[in-house]
């Protein structure tokens, strides 16, 4: 429930996230050397881009970091001393387009799920503020439409940034963790009744231009039956298996855990990793069940829309088109999903 709304300014942007800054860390729409739109850590409230879109690098890092210390060891005449790392610095997420919100719910499933529940996972998770951000026009890789995400739904964030006219923000106020950002927005004026008009408006047009959702449940029952389909080698022979599809991609949450060692010194380590690399699953016996690209291009599709799903009924895709963007082997997750609903019609006996 809407709790309050205020009205910022673009040019006041700077101050809100100056504001927002202070006490916490903030993850946000930034350009890299190279002009391309990424989420990365903030270090002056003006690297905020407003102009991006969809960033190219997903914010899954403010959850799952790339690298993340366990705990540190020291080993000295027989005895052992471990350090945990230091608590989780209270953090936000800015600028969350309602897709990566939803790649938020799925990564909170997965790594809340009984019996192991990932702890550093939930404690980051505890002291993150998701601010998300509603987007009024659809870029053209996108499909989050059509998995049933709209662009302007402020579900499951903690407050919501709606575009307005004239160059400014509604801040929507959604949660007690919203709430706690007063500091960083109570100078801003409180939306007055044709704002909230503005707004209520600018929903309405976005659900006018929904699309008609996948078949998500035809497209798992499907899958079931493909499984030595003569598509695996059409998406894999262009693959190159350089894993950006899963780096990018903000459900995608495989990790090695590593163990790095220096004297009497170590520290055991979390690391991103993806079942796109042959080395991910080869055993210290050098045996390897996914013998070739084949085994592995089909198990990210296999487990994105049929196993991710049998588990915690959510698909592990929201449609953010980064991974399209993204492959040299102009690999298209849309494409691959239409094939899967006309192989299977072709297929069955
Ligand atoms: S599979 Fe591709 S489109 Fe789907 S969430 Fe991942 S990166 Fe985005
Ligand atoms: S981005 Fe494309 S080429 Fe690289 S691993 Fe993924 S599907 Fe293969």
């Amino acid at each position: 429930m809407t709790k309050e709304i205020r009205i910022i300014p673009l040019t006041d942007m700077p101050a809100f996230v100056g504001a927002l800054m202070q006490g916490r860390k903030v993850l946000a729409p930034t350009r890299n050397d190279d002009g391309l739109c990424v989420f990365a850590w903030l270090s002056a409230p003006e690297q905020a881009d407003w102009t991006c879109g969809i960033p190219r690098v997903p914010p899954k890092q403010a959850l799952l970091p790339r690298t993340e210390v366990f705990f540190r060891y020291h080993r000295e005449k027989g005895k052992e001393t471990v350090s945990p790392p230091p608590p989780p610095e209270p953090q936000a997420v800015l600028g969350l387009h309602p897709c990566d919100v939803q790649a938020v719910k799925v990564l909170d499933a997965v790594f809340s799920a009984e019996p192991s529940p990932d702890q550093p996972y939930l404690e980051r998770r505890a002291v993150t503020t998701l601010i998300g951000r509603g987007f009024s026009e659809d870029e053209p890789l996108v499909f989050c439409r059509e998995l049933g995400i709209d662009p302007m739904d402020n579900r499951d964030c903690d407050a919501f940034l709606v575009p307005l006219a004239a160059n400014r923000m509604a801040l929507e106020i959604l949660t007690d963790k919203g709430a706690a950002l007063k500091p960083a927005y109570e100078r801003f004026p409180p939306a007055g009744a044709e704002d909230r008009a503005a707004i209520a408006e600018a929903r309405k047009l976005s659900q006018a231009r929904s699309t008609p959702p996948l078949d998500m449940a035809a497209i798992q029952r499907n899958l079931e039956t493909i499984f030595n389909s003569d598509l695996w080698n059409r998406i894999h022979e262009p693959c190159v298996g350089c894993g950006a599809c899963a780096f990018l991609c903000p459900t995608c949450h495989c990790f090695d855990i590593q163990e790095e060692t220096r004297g009497l010194d170590g520290a055991r380590v979390r690391v991103w990793d993806t079942c796109q690399f042959d080395l991910f699953t080869r055993h210290a016996s050098g045996h390897n069940p996914r013998t070739s690209q084949k085994e592995r291009s089909r198990q990210r599709i296999m487990h994105k829309f049929s196993y991710g799903v049998d588990r915690f009924h959510i698909p592990f895709c929201v449609g953010c088109g980064r991974c399209i963007a993204a492959c040299p082997a102009h690999n298209d997750v849309r494409q691959i999903l239409k094939e899967i609903q006309d192989l299977a019609k072709a297929e069955k006996p």
